[in-house]
């Protein structure tokens, strides 16, 4: 089970990935764009456990330059949460589920925002523009939607 925090800090969702079942808050069926924002999140963590250990490492690899280059927060509250909990250098190394979550987390908040145009504001997008651009060429070049037929 994967839970989310929202932007009021409330579980908004959760993928049950083995089962293959997602449930969500009832309250969001009334944000429509609020509410594809989360489970495109959801949707993307079966994308990920059927991804591929190259497009995994190839996508972490954004992550460690990102965090080599000093970026600042990130394309969602999950994925945030789980890189303010990191620190100092190379934490690949020294704390290597913690960072694994956050590669996770960071990849199905960033394929929310991808999906969602990769344009537009939201309190949740805090990277810098020009860290979302390396992701938005990542996403377009990995070509990951295909994967989203379960
Ligand atoms: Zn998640």
């Amino acid at each position: 089970m994967v839970g989310e925090a929202g932007d009021d800090s409330m579980m908004h969702a959760a993928s049950f990935v083995p089962r293959r079942r997602i449930v969500i808050d009832r309250a969001l069926l009334g944000r429509p764009r609020e509410l594809a924002r989360i489970l495109y999140h959801e949707v993307f963590h079966f994308v990920w456990a059927r991804l591929g250990n190259p497009l995994r490492q190839s996508y972490e690899r954004i992550l460690r330059r990102e965090w080599i280059q000093g970026a600042r927060g990130d394309l969602g509250w999950s994925a945030e949460l789980r890189k303010l909990d990191l620190d100092g250098r190379s934490p690949w190394n020294r704390e290597r589920r913690r960072w694994a979550d956050y590669v996770c987390e960071s990849f199905c908040d960033s394929a929310a925002w991808f999906c969602l145009g990769a344009r537009g504001s939201h309190p949740e997008w805090t990277l810098k523009p020009r860290f979302r651009r390396q992701r938005r060429r990542w996403f377009q070049a990995a070509d990951v939607l295909p994967r989203l037929q379960l």
